[in-house]
């Protein structure tokens, strides 16, 4: 019998005390990816090439297989030794974060600059965008089809964008409102140029817009990427935090970056899919999906049938006359999201007992949804205990949790598309501080164990 009968989270630094260089290895490689993808387009291109150049191809008679949609979701599939009937062990993950869009018609000139108006994706905190350097990711799409891939501001020496912020002297009434009413979406707007067309006189006593200058930054975006205005209409041009992903605090020990929500699970499952041993194993699967943060909806979001399609076409291709249906209802699921730690500064919203600890390995979320658990899948206590039990068999650090306190908490992932389908599946992920912000944190130790857990569910 154990001598003691309680339980106690284990911390994944003391398990992998051991283990500090592959941690360090591991790090790197994430670093650099978490720094290089900010946009959905950029992760799924970047999960494709690392999968191309591991044999990974689109033709689904093959042994591991590929196929990206539109270049913002991406399913892959390799082949176990069980047979396909008996399905798939799958991790699903979201490359989408929460960002601000530029609109349809961005160009607006104020006095003294020309800026982009914007609409916010996700769910963002407002004034977490002002007064910070930003990025501008995207593609501008000729009528043509020809298409221009915009990655501005992430270069050293390259310039960056801004929302200017109101100083404080002038904010005392904004100090006296309410978040929501102080902080609004139409005055989310970025610096993009300052410089006036040179051809027309400036001054003062001038109406604004005679100062030229969307006039000089619209010649400076023809001359660089031979656009017109017209082109924004149709472009996807998404501003992110500029700058590199780095360590945080002394002993390097988190990593700060920006759209950790959820890129730390597609890297840690697209880690566990090149790196599982298949042998004695279901076949293994990945779904990466966009839109996630607008609630999953469009063609490459989880609540279209793409991935439906891919599975049915899998089984034509591995195990002719299964049928799909039978392959999704036998399927094994992790939805690898991210859950948000217990903040230091703001215990009061959580419900400690059960709230997630940074450093304790990737969590669970038996179900999510909120206020009574609506809106939620809900994982069976038979599958949530054999994933511990798997856990536990490697020493993986885990932990249990939900988001925030009864009702005032709560949240969604993409686990109930998957549970439509009548497979088993539950939500398991690194937890996160300052999840959503322009600079979120994670612990090196959680990207590892999250790895490891995720390699032991494909190789279970
Ligand atoms: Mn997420
Ligand atoms: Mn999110």
């Amino acid at each position: 019998m154990k001598n003691d009968l309680a339980y106690h989270s284990p911390s994944a630094w003391e398990r992998y005390a051991d283990a500090r260089k592959q941690v360090q290895t591991l790090v790197g490689r994430y670093l650099d990816f978490i720094s290089r993808c900010k946009t959905e387009r950029e992760t799924i291109a970047y999960v494709q090439e690392r999968l191309a150049a591991a044999g990974f191809g689109e033709d689904f008679n093959g042994e591991r297989v590929l196929r990206p949609l539109r270049g913002k979701a991406l399913f892959a599939a390799r082949r176990g030794t069980l047979p396909l009937k008996d399905g798939l062990a799958l991790i699903a993950a979201h490359a989408d974060s929460p960002r601000l869009d530029f609109k349809q018609h961005p160009l607006v000139e104020q006095p003294g600059v020309v800026q982009a108006k914007t609409h916010y994706y996700g769910g963002i905190r407002k004034y977490q965008w002002l007064a910070r350097p930003l990025a501008l990711h995207g593609v501008i799409i000729h009528e043509n089809g020809e298409r221009v891939e915009v990655s501005i501001g992430e270069k050293p020496g390259e310039p960056v964008f801004c929302i200017a912020d109101l100083l404080p002297h002038l904010a005392q009434k904004q100090g006296g409102q309410k978040l929501s009413e102080a902080f609004e979406a139409e005055k989310l707007n970025i610096i993009l140029g300052h410089a006036p067309d040179g051809s027309r006189p400036r001054g003062r006593g001038k109406a604004e817009k005679e100062d030229g200058l969307k006039d000089a930054l619209l010649k400076l975006l023809h001359k660089k990427y031979g656009i017109t205005e017209e082109d924004l209409i149709t472009a996807e041009l998404e501003a992110v935090p500029a700058g590199a992903a780095r360590f945080v605090g002394l002993d390097k020990a988190l990593l700060g970056g920006y759209g950790q929500d959820d890129r730390i699970c597609v890297f840690a499952a697209l880690e566990a899919l090149l790196t599982a041993d298949a042998e004695a194993s279901r076949p293994l699967a990945v779904i990466f999906w966009d839109k996630e943060e607008i609630g999953s909806d469009g063609a490459t979001g989880a609540a279209s049938r793409f991935f439906q399609y891919c599975v049915e076409d899998l089984a034509a291709a591995w195990a002719p006359g299964t049928s799909a249906s039978h392959v999704l209802l036998n399927s094994r699921a992790l939805s690898a999201d991210v859950q948000a730690a217990l903040d230091p500064d703001f215990q009061e919203v959580h419900e400690k007992q059960n709230a997630a600890l940074i450093g304790h390995g990737p969590c669970f979320s038996k179900f999510t949804g909120s206020r009574g658990k609506y809106g939620a899948s809900e994982a069976d206590a038979e599958f949530f205990a054999e994933l511990r039990g798997i856990l536990n068999a490697r020493k993986i650090p885990w932990q249990a949790a939900e988001l925030g306190k009864v009702d005032l908490g709560g949240g969604g992932t993409v686990a109930l598309f998957l549970a439509a389908y009548g497979m088993r599946v539950i939500d398991l992920g690194p937890a996160l501080l300052s999840m959503h912000s322009p600079f979120e944190l994670a612990s090196a130790a959680d990207l590892y164990a999250t790895v490891e857990a995720y390699r032991a569910f494909f190789e279970a």
